[in-house]
């Protein structure tokens, strides 16, 4: 198929359209369902809108990938050889509205727990302790 975007315009469109249901997500909604919690997805509502919301607990959980949201690891490590500046802006740019979602997240009271796509490749490794932790109390 052609496509028939200009690159701004494609661009443009990958950033509206945040990756829903992605594997990583699929993997955190199950072992939280599993660990007995109701949530509600993409509440747009919410700053951010929230990939899982816990209503009843006011807690929130966002799944973040590694490379679109600049993690310090080496997927969020990678930088693009070519547009390498514009990538960079947009991925900056990224971290600055997750920062700010965030905050007024927590002054709305909410908990805030931001899961890392790589946390959920080996989940017993480092996914399972941080649900725990975060929602055990
Ligand atoms: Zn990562």
């Amino acid at each position: 198929m052609t496509d028939v975007h200009s690159p701004a315009q494609r661009s443009h469109n990958m950033s509206r359209i945040r990756s829903r249901n992605t594997r990583p997500e699929m993997i955190v909604r199950s072992a939280v369902h599993r660990m007995g919690c109701r949530y509600r997805l993409h509440d747009r509502s919410l700053p951010g809108s929230p990939d899982l919301v816990l209503p009843a607990r006011g807690k929130i959980i966002f799944v973040n990938g590694c490379f679109w949201h600049l993690h310090n690891c080496r997927y969020g490590r990678v930088r693009p050889a070519n547009n390498a500046e514009f990538w960079e802006k947009k991925r900056s740019d990224t971290v600055t509205r997750d920062r700010r979602n965030r905050q007024q997240l927590r002054k709305q009271g909410w908990q805030v727990l931001t899961v890392w796509e790589c946390w959920t490749r080996s989940p017993d490794q480092k996914l399972m302790p941080q649900l725990e932790k975060f929602l055990i109390d």
